[in-house]
């Protein structure tokens, strides 16, 4: 699943490939995954420029004029293009947005769990995934990350996992993360102390920064706009790194299922 440095990794792509582009018809639209507050908006965007493009943790939140928006969300599968006028749809393309100057933005989608959305008078405060956002776990301060853990017993993955306590990470870089800081998955959150809650918060900002340098991590089918994997991959320490020696203490890698979710860390270097 893209998590913050793949949405943010194909958030600069956007920029520098739509600002100022202005939108054409809408050619194709999957039900399923096109949804919108704005009845007609297949006709009703056409013409409006693309202003601004930003990322609130894995939401890509598409500005255009007139208070306009289009809201997109790759949940697990979800890729987006930007393909030339000589475009031709593939099956697994779900949504097909004509620009103007002939180009075509693409989302395709093999399991259909992505989303976009068409806002009118678009307020984040009152969109109803944006609202329950908790800080953004780039930004996210110690203090922040403070407060989200006393309150609250979850194991400390669970509580990273949970958008609405700080969004954007996901499987990868809350494992990663956790490593990092030396402290285990289990341990509930609201036993952290300050030296632990600091230790974290760095290394979710630097596994974070670093992650978006190499521009995200490629599993299975993420891709940059221009259809390039990340280069993430070789810097993991732990995820789906079972069984192999931890690079600090040798210990073998372990995996346990947490919340339905395989979980990867150091049970030497590691602590509850
Ligand atoms: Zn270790």
């Amino acid at each position: 699943m893209p998590e913050l440095p793949e949405v943010e990794t194909v958030v600069r792509g956007l920029r520098r490939g739509l600002i100022g582009a202005r939108l054409g018809a809408v050619l194709f639209a999957s039900q399923r995954i096109a949804r919108s507050n704005a009845p007609g908006f297949r006709s009703r965007m056409r013409g409006h420029r693309v202003e601004q493009i930003d990322r609130r943790g894995k939401y890509i939140i598409v500005s255009l004029t007139g208070d306009n928006a289009m809201i997109v969300h790759l949940r697990m599968t979800g890729r987006l293009w930007i393909k030339p006028a000589s475009y031709r749809r593939h099956r697994h393309d779900r949504f097909v947005l004509s620009l103007l100057d002939g180009r075509c933005l693409v989302l395709s989608d093999a399991r259909q769990f992505a989303r976009v959305e068409w806002c009118s008078h678009f307020d984040p405060a009152s969109h109803p995934g944006l609202k329950k956002l908790g800080p953004d776990a780039l930004l996210i301060s110690a203090a922040q990350l403070s407060d989200a853990c006393s309150k609250s017993h979850r194991p400390i993955k669970s509580l990273l996992l949970d958008q609405t306590r700080l969004s954007g990470l996901g499987n990868i870089y809350t494992d990663e993360s956790l490593f990092a800081a030396r402290i285990h998955p289990r341990a509930p959150a609201d036993s952290l102390g300050t030296k632990r809650i600091a230790r974290l918060n760095s290394a979710i900002t630097s596994v974070l920064q670093q992650a978006i340098e190499m521009c995200g991590t490629t599993f299975d089918t993420f891709s940059d706009l221009e259809g390039k994997a990340g280069g993430y991959g070789p810097l993991l320490k732990v995820y789906q790194r079972t069984g192999l020696p931890c690079i600090i203490c040798q210990s073998p890698i372990r995996r346990v299922s947490m919340s339905g979710r395989g979980t990867h860390y150091c049970g030497r270097c590691q602590k509850v």
